[in-house]
């Protein structure tokens, strides 16, 4: 049997959406490869996360990473200096022509900041708010309801994962582990299963213990190392100015007899365990996320 890639793109920005989306189909159309997408739906208010840069990490990160270079000045002004713009409401094509070539398409958030900033003090009410906002527009949209979600910089609290659970999802895909797992969360059980992230993403590496543009590729392959990986890229950065990083990855995977599928064919893996979610570190990544434990009993 040959080890598999599921493919998980966040699209967190209104350029990112516009541009970077049809760029990164392109590139699947080519290689005849299908990824899973999880659009941001509402505002995009990516200048608010220059409040980040107090935080512990963030500066050089974005200095490591040439975030502005990667982002656009005027992405990283939206929420402050300019008006926050809608992602998807103006410009339905990238999401209906995701979904017309076959790629699988659920929701990251309706605003990507104020979750990633705000979560651990918003109400389950905001929550439920934020989060309907988001599946009735993809509704509106594309005729159908959202099959999955992925939570904001992998940021969730034992609310976000009962508000999720009631939209009945077939999965989520919030948290940052090394297999598929149902989550318990300050002692309470939680439906759908997780389809954790298994690998370090591109801001999380690039430019840390020599890995550069022409070597990141084969670290990423060199960590596949299990019959079941999930690899996470962003809109903003593997499709556009490291277009040319998906299309290497993609080239040399299918070379080494990977099988690239759905985020969804992690529900069909043997033998899924319960693990907790939990708080903590990962290296190159500023602040705490959701990881996945060791399988409980
Ligand atoms: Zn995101």
């Amino acid at each position: 049997m040959s080890k598999k890639i599921a493919i998980k793109i966040d699209v967190d920005t209104k350029r990112g959406y516009a541009e970077g989306v049809p760029n990164m189909l392109d590139i699947f159309h080519k290689h005849d490869v299908q990824a899973s997408f999880f659009f941001s739906m509402g505002p995009d208010n990516s200048g608010k996360a220059i409040r980040r840069i107090f935080r512990k990490g963030f500066l050089s990160k974005m200095l490591r990473t040439k975030a502005p270079s990667t982002y656009g000045l005027k992405t990283m002004m939206y929420g402050t200096l300019l008006p926050p713009p809608q992602i998807v409401k103006p410009n339905p094509a990238p999401l209906l022509r995701s979904l017309q070539e076959g790629h699988a398409c659920g929701v990251h958030c309706w605003d990507h900041v104020y979750w990633q900033d705000k979560l651990p003090h918003l109400t389950e009410e905001k929550i439920r708010e934020h989060l309907t906002l988001a599946c009735e527009l993809f509704t509106e949209i594309t005729g159908d309801k959202p099959r999955f979600c992925g939570a904001p910089g992998w940021q969730v609290t034992a609310d976000s994962l009962k508000v999720q659970q009631e939209f009945e999802f077939d999965f989520c895909s919030d948290v940052r582990g090394y297999e598929p797992f149902y989550p318990v969360m300050e002692k309470q059980n939680f439906m759908p299963l997780q389809i954790p992230g298994t690998l370090l993403t591109m801001d999380e590496v690039l430019g840390a213990n020599g890995i550069n543009d022409d070597t990141i590729v084969d670290y990423w392959l060199k960590n596949c190392d299990k019959q079941w990986n999930v690899w996470t890229i962003h809109a903003e950065m593997e499709g556009l100015s490291k277009l040319f990083i998906l299309d290497e990855f993609i080239t040399k995977a299918k070379q080494q007899g990977f099988e690239f599928v759905l985020l969804k064919e992690g529900k069909n893996l043997p033998d899924i365990k319960k693990c907790r979610v939990y708080q903590g570190f990962l290296p190159g990544r500023a602040g705490t996320l959701a990881l996945q434990s060791d399988p409980l009993n």
